[in-house]
């Protein structure tokens, strides 16, 4: 399961206020959405680490992701926070 894309999580991100965002307009000639990574994927644009700032924003916090620099690395996954979750519960307790 990935991060949805909807306008919720989209008025949330927050990669517009970020030091290594590369721009809304360099984004949309590459036809790359401007922001949400996480969901949507990796940017076309080059990209220079300059910090990433999602740990402070609330799609990370709701969907309890670890990483940064999506726009580099390309969309997160929620498995992998719910496979560590249900390592942590006794096996019968895990819906199959
Ligand atoms: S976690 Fe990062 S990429 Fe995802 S919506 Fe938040 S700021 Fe944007
Ligand atoms: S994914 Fe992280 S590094 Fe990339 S623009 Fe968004 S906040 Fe910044």
């Amino acid at each position: 399961m990935s991060v949805n894309i909807n306008l919720s999580n989209i008025r949330k991100c927050i990669c517009g206020k970020c030091p290594s965002f590369p721009g809304k307009l360099n984004e949309i000639v590459r036809f790359t959405m401007p922001g949400l990574y996480c969901a949507a994927g990796k940017s076309r644009s080059k990209i220079e680490r300059k910090g990433c700032i999602c740990k402070d924003c609330l799609v990370q916090i709701e969907n309890s992701l670890l990483g940064s620099y999506y726009c580099i690395g390309g969309r997160a996954y929620v498995e992998a926070r719910e496979l560590i979750d249900k390592r942590d519960k006794p096996i019968s307790t895990i819906a199959r």
